[in-house]
């Protein structure tokens, strides 16, 4: 292996200094950065950057400029709060030059705790031996913490990259990224390959994410009071008989499509890359109105392989083929709208040198084989690669119960992801000649 003596040097640091990424991982879990609420967090980030002799480029995500971009929606934090005191922060460290840039990501908001199923405070980071306890210690404070600790024993060893590394602390992954990884791009950070730590199971990597619509039906009736019901239509009758064509259509969706890489992890996935959920029904407000009408929420998703178009046309056509054989609804047309999340699948093509290197990497650092997978839900690589052409893979520790209660992380894996993350930079940016204390 090229840069293998060097290599080594830093990931004897990565573990010798462990305890700086487990304080700084401490640090950001202390702050309940929910989505919306990501900016003491980045305070943190930008200390800890400058503490690095780094100058960090701090901005408010920019609605206007963002609402011309094709993958532009609105998010539900930017419609409930706006984007006011919610800074991105990239600090860039300049290579030597000749080299390939790399942007290392990682988003500092965290989805919500019901601390009242939590053995262990969830806005408070709790160490038991190898395991730290807390909302975001692996999605994904844990992968932040992973990559600043990174960079730092980079720098720490004199390893003076030949090409520019972004390093990246983001908004709003978990709502869908707009005001985040979106924004980085559109501020100008198009690196040649990006790595995201997302937790994605070193040495397992990821190479696809899942297209995702939420929608909302509104099923038309006539309301009327139960004991003249024959003056009313019932729109949750009508609604009901769309809900089971909408469950055949999921259940012939499912035998029909076949992504791997979706299951490669978890076999039971397997048969479930794509789901068509009804997840609320809203009929009438008390019990002796005959509902005039019925809206149902629901959400759509698919692997990488189909066009938004056309899995949003499946929909379409269940729902007006139930329509057009029924009396009412003939003439009264449900109407099908979508709002919030909206994301298109991608996927990278694992040949692509970035991945082989950064699996290559995870291998020797793990000693254990790894795998692509993805695609069975949506994240950030997404903007890279469907919008920009920017390969991007996720690398980051093993996922203990995140968005659940009681999540936590290892340190081991969070090692392992700094020290892949380390060496990759090493291949995939080059080295300057004859920097690195080994010369
Ligand atoms: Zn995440």
């Amino acid at each position: 292996m090229e840069h293998e003596a060097l290599k080594r040097r830093v990931s004897k640091r990565i573990d010798e200094r462990s305890a700086e990424m487990v304080t700084l991982l401490g640090e950001l879990v202390g702050e309940r950065t929910e989505i919306g609420h990501e900016a003491s967090g980045q305070e943190i980030m930008i200390e800890t950057f400058e503490g690095m002799g780094l100058e960090p480029d701090v901005w408010t995500p920019d609605v206007d400029a963002l609402r011309k971009h094709e993958a532009f929606f609105e998010t539900q934090a930017y419609q409930a709060v706006g984007y006011d005191d919610r800074p991105n922060v990239v600090a860039t460290v300049d290579g030597a030059g000749g080299g390939r840039s790399l942007a290392l990501s990682g988003h500092m908001d965290v989805v919500p705790a019901n601390e009242n199923e939590w053995t262990y405070p969830a806005f408070e980071m709790t160490q038991v031996d190898d395991r730290l306890y807390g909302r975001g210690t692996a999605d994904m404070k844990g992968g932040l913490a992973a990559i600043v600790h990174a960079v730092d024993c980079l720098q720490g060893e004199a390893v003076e990259l030949a090409g520019d590394l972004y390093v990246q602390s983001t908004l709003e992954e978990e709502d869908g990224g707009v005001g985040g990884i979106l924004s980085v791009l559109e501020r100008g950070y198009r690196p040649d390959g990006a790595i995201i730590a997302e937790p994605w199971d070193v040495p397992n990597l990821g190479m696809a994410s899942a297209g995702v619509r939420y929608f909302e039906l509104t099923v038309p009736g006539k309301s009327a009071h139960v004991g003249y019901g024959y003056e009313g239509v019932n729109a949750l009758d009508k609604a009901m008989v769309i809900y089971e064509a909408l469950r055949e259509l999921d259940a012939e969706r499912k035998a029909r499509i076949d992504y791997p890489p979706a299951y490669r992890l978890e076999p039971r996935m397997r048969g479930h890359e794509t789901n068509l959920n009804i997840g609320t029904i809203q009929a009438a407000d008390w019990p002796a109105i005959i509902p005039g009408e019925v809206v149902m929420r629901g959400r759509l998703g698919w692997p990488p392989g189909e066009s938004p178009e056309a899995v949003v046309g499946e929909l379409r056509d269940t729902i007006e083929a139930v329509a057009a054989a029924d009396e009412w609804l003939a003439d009264h047309p449900p109407q099908l709208e979508f709002f919030g999340l909206r994301a298109d699948p991608h996927e990278v093509d694992p040949a692509t040198d970035l991945l082989q290197l950064a699996k290559h990497n995870a291998e020797w650092v793990t000693g254990r084989e790894g795998v692509f997978h993805g695609g069975s839900a949506g994240n950030d690589t997404r903007y890279y690669k469907r919008y920009y052409d920017i390969p991007a893979t996720s690398l980051g520790p093993t996922p203990n119960n995140i968005h659940g209660a009681d999540e936590f992380v290892t340190v081991t894996s969070l090692l392992e992801t700094a020290k892949s993350i380390a060496a990759t930079a090493i291949d995939y940016c080059g080295v300057a000649n004859g920097n690195g204390r080994a010369g």
